[in-house]
Formats: C-alpha cells, sequence, structure tokens
C-alpha cells in the first residue's frame, strides 16, 4: 500500500526518497537455461484462468472443455493445471524436458521466477535459487519489467 509522504515546513516530501522502494530497485538478473525443474519436481499448482484454458485448448486444436476435464482440476479454490504422479506439469515433455504448448504457457510460467512471494525479500529470491539455476544470472531485468511481471500473478 502506497502513502502519502509527510511534508516539512519547506513543503518538501520528508525522509528518505529510497525508502519505500523495493530491495530490488537495482532490477534482478535472469535468464533461463531450460533445466525444467520449475515444471517438475514437488507437487504444486500452475493456477489457470478460463482465458489461459481457452488459450491451450486454440493452441493443441482442441475443444475447450477436454482440456478442462482432462487437464485441469480444482484446488483451494481456484483451478490448477494437473500434474503427473512424480509431479511433472501435464504439459511438460520429459524427453525434450520442455513445455509442450509453450507458445500458450500460463502467466504463472510466463511471469516466473517474478513472483510476488518470490521478491517479498533478497532471502526469498536467493532460495528460489536453489532450484532455478536461470535466476540471479544472466539477462539484467530492470525494475519496472519486474513489477510489471509481478502484478500479472497472484502468486
Ligand atoms: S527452473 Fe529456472 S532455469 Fe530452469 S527451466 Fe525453470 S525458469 Fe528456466
Ligand atoms: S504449462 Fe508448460 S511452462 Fe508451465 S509448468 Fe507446465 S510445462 Fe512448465
Amino acid at each position: 500500500m502506497s502513502t502519502t509522504p509527510s511534508e516539512q515546513p519547506d513543503g518538501k516530501p520528508s525522509g528518505d526518497a529510497t525508502q519505500d522502494e523495493p530491495w530490488y530497485r537495482d532490477g534482478l538478473k535472469f535468464e533461463c537455461t531450460g533445466c525444467g525443474n520449475c515444471c517438475t519436481g514437488s507437487p504444486g499448482h500452475v493456477w489457470v484462468e478460463e482465458d489461459e484454458i481457452k488459450a491451450i485448448a486454440e493452441f493443441l486444436d482442441k475443444p475447450i472443455g477436454e482440456i478442462r476435464l482432462m487437464n485441469t482440476r480444482p484446488a483451494r479454490g481456484r483451478v490448477s493445471l494437473t500434474e503427473y504422479a512424480n509431479g511433472d506439469c501435464v504439459y511438460f515433455d520429459p524427453q525434450k524436458r520442455g513445455c509442450t504448448i509453450y507458445p500458450a504457457r500460463p502467466r504463472q510460467c510466463r511471469t516466473w521466477p517474478f513472483w510476488k512471494s518470490n521478491l517479498t525479500s533478497e532471502a526469498d529470491w536467493k532460495s528460489i535459487q536453489r532450484d532455478c539455476p536461470g535466476a540471479g544470472n544472466g539477462n539484467f531485468v530492470p525494475l519496472e519489467e519486474i513489477q510489471m511481471l509481478a502484478a500479472q500473478v497472484d502468486v
């Protein structure tokens, strides 16, 4: 929640101008190595909205009802993609170690690793680097882009 800075007698805002800026105000590095870790492993959720299910159906040229029935499941009041017993996402190809619906992948996948939950603190960001070798390495991502991505999903 943003707040209105208090004013000094001269009308100028008081305090440090950077105090409300996030810890990642100077940007972060990220470049996907294609390891596939974020699509596999421990059970989890890939949340999808109706428009995203529709996009997957269109990409695969299948009825949306089939995608909804076969590849999604209700969870915690939302809808998630299903996964295999080993935790792999239903759309992960273990041979190619890639996403079979990449152009139509959900927002949650497009915005990784810049989720609010990963950006809460520098420690949270560092903790995901264990599983995601691309986080913290490679291309520079500026603050504005990080914030734009983080605002797209509620994770
Ligand atoms: S875990 Fe990170 S580096 Fe590996 S595929 Fe996912 S985004 Fe790319
Ligand atoms: S939809 Fe694609 S990118 Fe997203 S978790 Fe599944 S395999 Fe990975």
